[in-house]
């Protein structure tokens, strides 16, 4: 019998890093099971469809929260929502897979309500002037937009006691080593 966590969950302040350490974990590490979002936001460009998210209108947004197709799902930012499709998960862990939720702190603690067995990480930023200047250099958000992050970033960042281990996003790569580590996996060698 394996005693590795089934599920993981990762999640922390906006513009910390989240999304380039899940797509670094997609592209290097195939032993990882990524869970694909539902999000009601447009695609940006070079999203596909069933990759980055599953991109679906807000009415079918609707019918699966009806539906209870939702293992968690949130409002980010006060704009869109995105949520955890149930049905995938629970099928990638009942197969025995190392499952992956990339999502924001209030879809972990809904997690943490349903599965508090889960394995729950916290990306955190080397510093907070870091963590601003990434949000600001991303540069896909309007001024008003990253205002808005900047406010869930400070609330998000005192949350961190609530989560059983925390990554410090320094690296990419070695942050992506740490938490496949945390999941009970090899790291890749360098
Ligand atoms: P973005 O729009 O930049 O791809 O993602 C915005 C935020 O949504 C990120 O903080 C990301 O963690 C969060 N997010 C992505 N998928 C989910 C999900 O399924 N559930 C929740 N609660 N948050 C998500």
């Amino acid at each position: 019998m394996s005693d590795k966590p089934r599920l993981t969950v990762l999640a922390g302040p906006t513009a910390v890093g989240k999304g380039t350490v899940s797509t670094f974990i997609r592209d290097h590490y195939p032993q990882v099971w990524l869970s694909v979002s539902a999000t009601t936001r447009a695609p940006r460009p070079g999203e596909v469809d069933g990759v980055h998210y599953y991109f679906v209108a807000a009415e079918e947004f609707d019918r699966m929260v009806a539906d209870g197709d939702m293992l968690e799902w949130a409002v980010v930012h006060g704009r869109n929502r995105y949520g955890t499709i149930r049905r995938t998960v629970e099928q990638a862990m009942a197969e025995g897979k190392s499952v992956l939720l990339e999502i924001d702190l209030q879809g972990a603690r809904q997690v943490k309500d349903s599965m508090p067995e889960a394995n729950f990480v916290f990306l955190a930023p080397p510093s907070w002037d870091e963590m601003v200047r990434r949000l600001v250099g991303r540069g896909t958000e309007t001024p008003e937009e990253q205002q808005q992050r900047l406010e869930t970033a400070k609330l998000e960042l005192a949350a961190e006691s609530e989560f059983n281990h925390t990554v410090v996003n320094d690296d990419v790569r070695r942050a992506a080593e740490e938490l496949v580590s945390l999941m009970g996996l090899v790291p890749n060698p360098r």
